[in-house]
């Protein structure tokens, strides 16, 4: 049986591309044109994942979101025409899975919603990244080797860990990792996460664990087991 996808998307022609899109893929679709019937529909239906659009008439995307994420886990892909709401969103910690800004390419959309399936089947609890934190001695091991960190780089590499898959914006970052983040910009994170990569790719070189989400922050990935 394919995946079904739920688009809930009040733009009837986005929803059209997009559905093209993602049955080209091999996912089967579902639109809804408005937020009110959307949560009962997926607690009937159980998507295996659902593209929720903020703005919609009836119920918006944040109310949807919270009110699934009280009985069911499917992962949602939340879809935004403001870029300033992204942060926000993510700081409200709703429980989406990912975030992209409209407007968007329906191939990057395929490509998340392929990303966040891929993630979920591959869930941390039974496949172990090849990566160990030692918080005594600062030090992160990989492949048999392993490289020491600043401070700074240990709490930022353990803030994502913890998380495999979420977006953590800077400011979330931030919270983690300074008592005091006044004196520090979002340039200060930037810079001590291209540290922290540098290492990390000095330890798995064809491996990208740190992903940057444009305009948002960062996301950890784990790596596929060797
Ligand atoms: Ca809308």
């Amino acid at each position: 049986m394919t995946a079904q996808i739920l688009i809930v998307e009040d733009e009837q022609r986005l929803a059209e591309l997009l559905a093209d899109y993602l049955k080209a893929s091999g996912y089967t679709t579902h639109h809804l044109a408005e937020g009110g019937g959307a949560a009962d529909w997926i607690r009937e239906h159980e998507p295996a994942l659902v593209i929720l659009d903020l703005m919609l008439p009836g119920k918006d995307g944040l109310d949807i979101c919270r009110e699934v994420r009280k009985f069911s886990r499917v992962p949602i892909i939340m879809t935004t025409a403001r870029v300033e709401e992204i942060d926000r969103l993510v700081g409200l910690e709703l429980g989406a899975d990912d975030y992209v800004c409209k407007p968007y390419s329906p191939r990057e959309v395929v490509a998340r919603v392929k990303a966040v399936l891929r993630r979920l089947s591959a869930s941390p609890d039974t496949e172990p990244g090849p990566i160990t934190l030692d918080a005594d001695r600062l030090r992160v091991r990989a492949a048999g080797r392993e490289t020491e960190l600043t401070a700074v780089e240990f709490a930022l590499l353990q803030a994502l860990f913890r998380s495999p898959g979420r977006i953590l914006s800077r400011a979330q970052l931030m919270d983690r990792i300074y008592d005091d983040h006044r004196i520090v910009s979002d340039r200060t994170i930037d810079s001590h996460v291209k540290k922290l990569r540098r290492k990390l790719s000095d330890l798995l070189p064809e491996q990208e664990l740190i992903h940057s989400v444009y305009g948002v922050g960062y996301r950890y990935e784990h790596p596929p087991a060797a």
